[in-house]
């Protein structure tokens, strides 16, 4: 026998770093569940509308903003309410630059990339077609409705920030957990409906669905609302500073209580509304949602853990075929600018969203992205429904790798 074979001889079920997680290639292929399909069922999009909604009440939640701190406090009251009850914070400190000078939409013509010509787009990614350039605006003038201009208007200050998060305690893995986020700060001077209210409600009904009292888990889910993703994934990096190295540390001793449970995979949501296609030459882009709308699954091809991320992003892929009502999936390997950036290094990370974060909203194929116009109001129920979809496929994924199940 050897050491290792001697170790989990003593300690299997109870140590998880030695007996381990099903890998994601266990769970890659697996039939449909009837206890995952009526979890799932749980989500409705009304409610998921709903969750939206009430995040707009705080404006685009920029950071270092009082509309800011009232949604991280909104946000912690509704995760309570769900029953995810032991709601915790990061604290860290946000150093505000120097104002910059402003900007605001500015219509201009796309720029064809032409026929062989290689241009690289975030991630690694590579553009094509009609390109249409996008800064954030910062012009207040730019929101057209009186009432939401006021409320944007409170200054961004440098100081002390926080973020929330709440855990779904695993039944006999507590020392274990995937990681579910978004970001729930937002920039343009709008709503931050889209970005990133969407993905911020997204999470929001995963923990609301596995709070139920009669929702039993194998293993932990964190459910974690970053803030100041917008100012370089500040929160999610002070959260990775902060926790990496406490990772399945039993505290107190004996307790049975993991303060910070081993990370298994970490899943980020961030935009998961609008997928209407390429801009045209004007650079417009289709006011209707495109027929062959998907939800788009992104790991990093160089990321330390890509492997294994890419087969996390295929469990989500199977997940989504098998779980989810309306759209379908595609998965790429350029993952790029947001909070799961600061975790592919040390855990298998994947975004979703609504299409590449690279070749397409880098290219301009959503004309609300940071801009005053991302409203509620500027999105129709097909693009809600897209949304619902991403929740329906991550819900699905992640209650087969945590082992959900209904208590009787
Ligand atoms: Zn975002």
């Amino acid at each position: 026998m050897t050491a290792k074979q001697f170790l989990v001889s003593i300690c299997c079920g109870v140590c998880g770093l030695l007996s381990g997680p099903p890998a994601f290639s266990q769970v890659l292929g697996a039939p449909p569940q009837s206890q995952v399909k009526a979890l799932v069922g749980r989500l409705d999009l009304e409610r998921y509308k709903a969750t939206i909604k009430g995040l707009t009440q705080f404006g685009d939640r920029q950071q270092g903003t009082d509309r800011n701190r009232a949604a991280v406090d909104w946000i912690e009251a509704q995760l309570k309410s769900y029953g995810c009850a032991n709601t915790e914070r990061i604290r860290y400190v946000y150093i505000a630059p120097a104002p910059q000078p402003r900007q605001g939409t500015g219509a201009a013509k796309a720029v064809e990339i032409s026929s062989g010509e290689v241009v690289k787009g975030v991630g690694g990614s590579r553009l094509r077609g009609f390109v249409q350039r996008q800064l954030p605006n910062n012009d207040p003038a730019a929101q057209t409705n009186p009432s939401l201009r006021a409320l944007n208007a409170g200054p961004v200050s440098s100081g002390p920030s926080e973020e929330v998060y709440c855990t779904k305690v695993g039944a006999t893995h507590p020392d274990e957990m995937y990681i579910v986020g978004a970001h729930m700060d937002g920039q343009g001077l709008g709503e931050a409906a889209d970005d990133d209210g969407s993905g911020t409600a997204l999470v929001m009904e995963l923990a609301r669905v596995f709070s139920d009292p009669d929702v039993v888990t194998e293993r932990s889910i964190r459910f974690v609302l970053w803030n100041n993703e917008e100012s370089g994934h500040v929160g999610s990096r002070a959260y990775v500073q902060q926790r990496a190295s406490l990772q399945g540390k039993e505290s107190p001793p004996g307790s049975g209580l993991y303060p910070e449970p081993r990370w298994l995979g970490m899943i980020q949501h961030d935009m998961v509304l609008w997928d209407h296609g390429m801009p045209g030459p004007d650079g417009a882009v289709s006011a209707e949602q495109r027929r062959e709308a998907d939800i788009n699954i992104e790991f990093r091809s160089s990321a330390k853990f890509a492997d294994q991320a890419m087969k996390l992003a295929f469990v989500l892929h199977d997940a989504n075929e098998n779980y989810a009502t309306d759209y379908p999936a595609a998965v790429g390997p350029h993952m790029s600018n947001s909070d799961s950036d600061e975790f592919m290094d040390y855990v298998p990370a994947i975004s979703l969203r609504e299409n590449e974060r690279g070749m397409q909203i880098g290219a301009g194929w959503n004309p609300h992205y940071h801009q005053a116009t991302d409203l509620f109001s500027s999105y129709s129920d097909k693009d809600f429904r897209l949304g619902l979809n991403a929740a329906q496929t991550t819900l699905g994924a992640v209650a087969q790798l945590a082992g959900a199940s209904l208590k009787n």
